[in-house]
């Protein structure tokens, strides 16, 4: 049941909430930080969780769209953490599934520990809601031919890139090493400095300007520090070296792994939606309210505390919901402009300045490729998720396998189930094609690189989502400027992506849900500790102490 009471004209009154006893938090989003701020405050507080959602699904962008039984997840999500607290949290929602192989082994503080993967399902458990234990595969397309991902410096890569250029990407190498560029500032001289000049011009420029839609120099390095984390050519040899002495591996966690380097993950049998809506099932028989369909368009303030926030419905109802807490994942740059009383001039116009880049999905369903993995077997297809489209003569960013994310995306498994992405603006040409059209697109360029026959497509669909990655350029160097502003609410918590304009995964995401409840547990008006998620640079660590405690710090979380 709906605690807000529906009105025709506009609405200024506080809503009625059942328990008024409680005390209230208002959620803006039932995305991965919104869902999880509320599950926290169910099983660790007494306050009512009321979220407000504009759309009428759960999971925000980490949600999964079914298309007649075949499931897109928007941009493949390895569910992934080095935050034990994050992994116990998500096995808590959708165990692993039973079986037989050997206990995985979790490592904790930098100590191990193994988990017990069930060797058999419990009779009372469903057994689709489970999460299964994947192997990474992506390659990167390019020059018409597949190269690893991360790439190793093998025969194979030699043979393919040819003699001159390796010689080139090795030299340029050297010099990068022997003369790093002094001061890191874009994202061009943090790949330069860790991969040489010709390495980066190969294999990093292209798909990341497709990415971005601006050149590496125009951003910052930031992005590289949070998302390359420790990866150089260093660590690919070393990596590629001890693989040939070492077992397969069976950790779940892999805090030793960096990041690029991962491969394990976990993922819902449905894809990630699944675990969305599961917490959400559970946030409403906890007696939380999650009401859809509700667009937050107004922050009401009292001072620097936050009181209601104003909504309206497709319909175009007004509603005002009053709290003890607010959280927001909105994006902040929608949040700014959405204040009662205006922040200053100089927080607007960083705010106006934010840039964010959009993303579609074309959704190909095909009877088979052309590419194939040859095995004693014979043929069969690629193991790849997802593949990086290198190419420069095709607009298309990446490929999804989703067959291989799971078998269960896919409701015929004699077909192959693909999502082909586009990174773009809104007001690019492209984001404006028609359906038809677009997939008209996507259909001639997978034809054109040689991994698909035109004839093979059998169905298609397109899925637009906006404000996809908040992008580090703009005025993001100022933003700063609006943390200060927003934090002065001491009950205002902005948590998730574009609730902190952060290049924020899932996990991420969670965490700063989880420290905003921390925080309102232990009276903690600080919120320093939410800002500080995701910002570790293990670059730094190699140089700082310092830097490594803290890192250190954020693996324990
Ligand atoms: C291409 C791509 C690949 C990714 N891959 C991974 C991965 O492999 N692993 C991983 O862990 N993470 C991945 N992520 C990141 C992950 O999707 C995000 O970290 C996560 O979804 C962010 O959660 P959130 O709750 O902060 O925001 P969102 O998921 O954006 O949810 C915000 C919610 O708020 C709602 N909302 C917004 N404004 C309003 C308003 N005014 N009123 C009411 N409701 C509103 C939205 O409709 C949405 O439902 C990926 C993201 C992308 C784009």
């Amino acid at each position: 049941m709906l605690s807000c009471r529906t009105q025709k004209r506009p609405c200024y009154r506080p809503i009625e909430v059942i328990d008024t006893d409680r005390k209230i938090a208002v959620i803006i989003g039932a995305g991965p930080a919104g869902l999880t701020a509320a599950h926290e405050l169910l099983t660790r507080t007494g306050i009512k969780p009321v979220i407000l959602e504009k759309s009428t699904y759960m999971g925000g962008i980490s949600r999964t769209v079914n298309y007649k039984g075949n499931r897109i997840d928007i941009g493949g999500h390895r569910f992934f953490s080095k935050s034990d607290r994050v992994m116990e949290w998500w096995s808590r929602i959708l165990p692993i599934q039973a079986s037989e192989n050997v206990p995985a082994t979790i490592r904790y503080h930098r100590m191990e520990r193994k988990i017990d993967v069930p060797s058999k399902t419990s009779p009372s458990a469903n057994p689709d809601n489970v999460m299964l234990v994947r192997a990474r595969k992506s390659r990167i397309y390019y020059l018409r031919r597949f190269f690893d991902y991360p790439i190793t410096l093998s025969q194979d890569t030699v043979l393919k890139l040819g003699l001159w250029r390796t010689f080139k990407i090795g030299l340029s190498y050297i010099k990068s090493a022997l003369f790093p560029l002094g001061k890191e500032e874009n994202l061009e001289q943090f790949f330069i400095n860790r991969f040489g000049r010709e390495l980066y011009a190969t294999f990093f420029k292209s798909y990341t300007e497709k990415v971005w839609g601006v050149p590496c120099s125009e951003i910052s390095a930031e992005w590289g520090a949070q998302r390359i984390k420790g990866l150089s050519v260093w660590s690919t040899l070393k990596h590629a070296f001890l693989k040939l002495f070492k077992k397969p591996e069976t950790d779940i966690s892999q805090k030793k792994t960096e990041t690029s380097l991962i491969e394990q993950f976990l993922y819902p049998k449905f894809g990630p939606g699944q675990v969305w809506e599961e917490v959400a099932r559970q946030i409403v028989e906890m007696g939380g309210q999650i009401i859809t369909g509700c667009k937050v368009e107004k922050l009401l303030t009292d001072g620097w505390r936050v009181t209601a926030l104003e909504t309206t419905n497709a319909a175009g109802e007004r509603n005002t919901f009053a709290g003890d807490y607010f959280f927001s994942t909105a994006p902040i740059k929608e949040i700014i402009r959405s204040f009662d009383v205006a922040p200053a001039q100089n927080v607007v116009e960083v705010s106006d300045g934010l840039v964010y880049r959009d993303f579609m999905t074309v959704g190909l369903l095909v009877g088979s490729l052309k590419i194939s993995d040859q095995t004693p077997q014979g043929k069969r297809l690629v193991r790849d998720n997802w593949i990086y489209i290198q190419e420069p003569d095709v607009l298309l960013g990446r490929l999804q396998i989703f067959n291989n994310w799971s078998p269960f995306m896919v409701a015929d498994q004699s077909k192959v189930w693909l999502g082909l992405e586009y990174f773009c603006n809104e007001s690019d040409d492209i984001w404006k094609l028609s359906d038809d059209r677009l997939v008209a697109l996507a259909t001639e360029e997978l034809s054109k690189i040689g991994i698909i026959e035109a004839s093979e497509v059998l169905d298609a669909t397109v899925l637009r989502m906006e404000k996809t990655y908040p992008a580090y350029f703009g005025t993001y160097d100022r933003f700063a400027e609006i943390r200060q502003h927003v934090d002065r609410y001491q009950n205002l918590f902005l948590v998730g992506r574009n609730g902190m304009h952060r290049y924020n995964n899932q996990d991420h995401s969670m965490l700063t849900a989880m420290m905003a409840v921390d925080n309102i547990i232990a009276g903690n008006t600080d919120k320093a500790a939410l800002w500080e998620v995701n910002t570790e640079m293990d670059y730094h660590e190699q140089k700082s102490s310092g830097a490594e405690t803290r890192q250190a710090q954020m693996a324990a979380s």
